[in-house]
């Protein structure tokens, strides 16, 4: 047979190559970012259906997300010069399983029609165990033992094999709950996610006949991001390819950045152990990143201890350094990241013009994503959210918007069922279902139904009482967020009477006991729905209530609760087409993989990234997977790279000034550099405004814990030359600095909320001020401007 044309190979440099047509046996491609492990692995594909070694159906290749999967579909299709009618077996683990499970479902109990619950179902389900077995939910809530029982399945561990010393979790109960949970799974014929690996790993090792029919018909195994395997899908691996070995793993040490969700980068490290004589290929050659960018991501990386070690080098010399840039705060970064993209656009810097689709904003934190959400819409530029739910459509949100409608327009019926038995209030099916029928026979609202229900004491127990609180603190905060109307003396024009002096009055709207925003925290407080997510145990809650604190802060540039709901539905309705060019916004996680010529790193900032978690550790290891989380975040950057922080952010919803990131150490100086951030009182790039920056960054350099390098010196002395260093008699914040600088003891100010008055007290970047009207108050230095402005 005439060889076919092999164009896909001239594509590739030889270690590439060598990794591509060394079809068979073990091969482990260990390489850093952006050195092609994807493309080889791609080519890898194409290299066998071209030369006949297998068809489509008979070969396996792991991604790690259903969007790689696609991608590499359509370009074996390019790479090969037509499209493949398909590969049934190309997709990630949860994909691939699901298929294999619907195959032989009855050798683990199940029928091939199951279900597969969702996190939702999966909590429904074992709270209700939870409560069977008389356990205090409070103490030990049901998310807990869904955590458990995942990394369980994580490390394939089924009741029968859990270890004694884990059986002891959860109370002494976790061992017998997760058994009664995987029986009752079986009743529902239902699975949960972590069961599809899991039972078709326990399907391979009961059956060996089985095993071996797979073995023979998947000729070849080929995996991506190989570093984030956990331990089920390594014995799942190793099952599959236990017979040919033709197994093909790629990854990068430097890139493993699940940990926390049960990944062992240790199987990396096992696989030669595992397979004897595996070839392994080393990449050297980054193909993705200018140098700049490339230098910069290695010098963070080479922080970390205990790395297989590997160095990179690019042919695209110079280009763009990496640009560093401090803000005020977090809403300031998102205007000026705004204005960046803009700039772009229209083509700026030498660079030409860049399409939208072509920017990417990688956060550490989902809730970061909040403030670019809201300043794209305001300013109309396109972007979509990837990997997860936009910010307002997350579950808390939707929660805490449904409480705050009901506030603002008690016949919101579809918000009063959203929360009235969240959290736990004893008001199930049943009870709703009385409040309904009463609502619909008396033709009212369900407010209105749940109030009558109880006069007519329809409703008895816990649940009655429980309503009849939550209905008390709808109405509470109804009037504690209401404008009074006041009267006030008109002093100027007393109106002398004949028998006494009269003082005229006119009447005008009060100001409300709590301002809107201290309204959202009262309601989200006293419902109950903030500390049902502190009693939750889960990995997720922290970032829940991250999430609410950040929709607190949101109230802010909002005149009412009114006005920011309005504000939210106009989002909700902004869905727009696909085809449209878009800014892309997601999590560093959900960038793994990923390329985009201009890339956009905010908050750098200790306690947001490194976070707050991973540096109240003991040891390294939550350090360590932040600081791989920023080599993955620099490396997907091909021109452009800008790392941000902000001098303040709110936290608890107070504002605090935020120290530089301690990975900004770590960049290079000479492949950075340091861009001075607008003027804060409108001005242009004026020296005064580069005192938020430079100030940050001595600030940085003093502290007195280790992180004063000699670049970071020298970063810091040219941030200098911007216009601040000015000799400083005590260490003082960024923030201190800027409101001492604005504002001395006696100047009078002006308010938005609180009118005139005249300052008599500075405490950092707080002002205790007498005002005219609405008499002594504390309030926030950036919230007043000099009457005179
Ligand atoms: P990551 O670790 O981030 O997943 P990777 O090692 O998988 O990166 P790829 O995404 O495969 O890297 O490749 C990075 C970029 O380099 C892609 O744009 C790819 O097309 C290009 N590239 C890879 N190999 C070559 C090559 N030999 N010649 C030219 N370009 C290449
Ligand atoms: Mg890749």
């Amino acid at each position: 047979m005439a060889a076919r044309p092999m164009p896909y190979l001239d594509e590739l440099n030889p270690a590439q190559r060598e990794a591509v047509e060394q079809l068979d046996g073990p091969v482990l491609m260990l390489a850093g970012a952006g050195t092609g492990k994807t493309k080889a692995l791609t080519a890898r594909i194409v290299h066998l259906l071209n030369t006949g070694k297998a068809r489509p159906n008979e070969i396996l290749a792991v991604t790690f997300t259903n969007k790689a999967a696609r991608e590499m579909k359509n370009r074996v299709g390019n790479m090969l010069g037509h499209q493949i009618e398909g590969m049934p077996w190309l997709g990630t683990f949860h994909a691939i399983c699901v298929k294999l499970l619907r195959r032989h479902a009855e050798m683990v109990g199940l029928k091939s029609n199951f279900t597969i619950l969702d996190t939702d179902d999966q909590l429904r389900l074992l709270k209700q165990l939870v409560q069977a077995a008389g356990i205090d939910d409070k103490r030990w809530p049901a998310r807990q033992l869904a955590h458990l029982i995942d990394s369980w399945k994580n490390r394939a561990l089924t009741p029968e094999t859990l270890p004694a010393a884990d059986h002891g979790a959860y109370n002494h109960r976790g061992g017998e709950l997760y058994a009664q949970y995987q029986q009752r799974l079986l009743e529902l014929n239902a699975v949960d996610f972590g069961d599809l690996l899991l039972h078709v790993v326990t399907i391979f090792q009961k059956h060996p006949d089985v095993l071996a029919q797979y073995q023979r018909w998947f000729k070849y195994v080929l995996v991506d991001e190989y570093q984030d395997t956990n331990v089920a899908q390594y014995l799942w691996l190793r099952l599959l390819a236990g017979g040919h070995k033709n197994i093909c793993c790629v990854g990068d040490d430097d890139q493993s950045i699940y940990g926390w969700r049960g990944a062992e980068v240790g199987n990396i490290l096992r696989f030669e152990k595992d397979f004897p004589g595996a070839h392994v290929v080393r990449l050297e050659q980054n193909y993705r990143s200018t140098e700049h960018i490339l230098k910069a991501a290695s010098n963070v990386i080479r922080g970390n201890e205990g790395r297989l070690g590997k160095e990179l080098w690019t042919e695209a010399e110079g280009g763009e350094k990496v640009r560093l840039i401090g803000h005020w705060d977090g809403e300031e970064e998102a205007r000026w990241i705004g204005e960046e993209i803009e700039a772009l656009q229209g083509g700026t810097r030498g660079m030409s013009p860049v399409g939208l689709d072509e920017i990417a904003i990688l956060v550490r934190a989902s809730h970061q994503m909040r403030a670019f959400e809201d300043r794209f819409l305001t300013i109309g530029l396109p972007y979509r959210v990837i990997g997860g739910p936009r910010f307002y459509e997350r579950m808390e949100i939707r929660d805490a918007m449904a409480y705050f409608r009901l506030v603002v327009s008690p016949d919101d019926d579809l918000a009063f069922e959203r929360v009235v038995n969240t959290p736990k209030r004893g008001l199930g099916n049943v009870a709703q279902q009385k409040i309904q029928t009463c609502a619909r026979a008396n033709g009212v609202s369900l407010v209105e139904g749940a109030r009558i229900l109880l006069e007519e004491k329809g409703l008895g127990g816990k649940g009655a009482k429980e309503l009849a609180l939550f209905l008390d603190g709808l109405e509470r905060w109804r009037r504690q967020g209401m404008a009074p109307v006041v009267e006030v003396p008109l002093d100027d024009d007393a109106v002398v009477d004949d028998e006494a002096t009269v003082t005229a009055t006119r009447l005008q709207e009060g100001k409300p006991e709590l301002s809107h925003v201290e309204l959202a925290q009262v309601i989200l407080d006293e419902s109950g729905y903030t500390a049902m997510w502190q009693n939750d145990k889960t990995p997720e809650a922290p970032g829940r209530l991250e999430n609410l604190k950040e929709l607190v802060k949101a109230l802010e540039s909002f005149e009412n609760l009114q006005g920011f709901l309005e504000h939210v539905s106009l989002i909700m309705d902004n869905e727009s087409d696909d085809a449209e060019q878009k800014v892309s916004i997601m999590t560093l996680h959900a960038a793994k993989g990923l390329e985009f010529p201009v890339v956009f790193l905010p908050g750098w900032e200790d306690g947001l990234f490194p976070s707050q978690r991973s540096m109240d550790e003991t040891g390294l290891k939550g350090l360590e997977e932040e600081r791989r989380l920023a080599y993955v975040g620099i490396t997907r950057a091909e021109e452009l790279c800008t790392i941000s922080f902000a001098g303040n952010r709110m936290v608890f919803g107070q504002w605090q000034s935020q120290m530089p990131s301690r990975f900004i150490d770590e960049l290079p100086e000479e492949h950075v550099e340091v861009l001075t951030p607008p003027g804060l009182y409108g001005g242009g790039y004026g020296a005064a405004s580069a005192r938020p920056v430079a100030s940050a960054l001595e600030e940085r350099a003093t502290r007195a814990d280790g992180y004063n390098s000699p670049g970071w010196k020298r970063m810091q002395a040219r941030a200098g030359q911007y216009g601040t260093s000015q000799p400083r008699e005590s260490k003082q914040s960024a923030i201190d600095l800027q409101a001492v600088s604005s504002f001395t003891v006696g100047d009078r100010v002006f308010h938005q909320k609180f009118g005139y008055g005249v300052i008599t007290d500075i405490e950092g970047d707080k002002l205790n001020v007498a005002f005219e009207k609405a008499g002594e108050k504390k309030v926030v230095a950036r919230f007043v401007t000099a009457p005179d402005d």
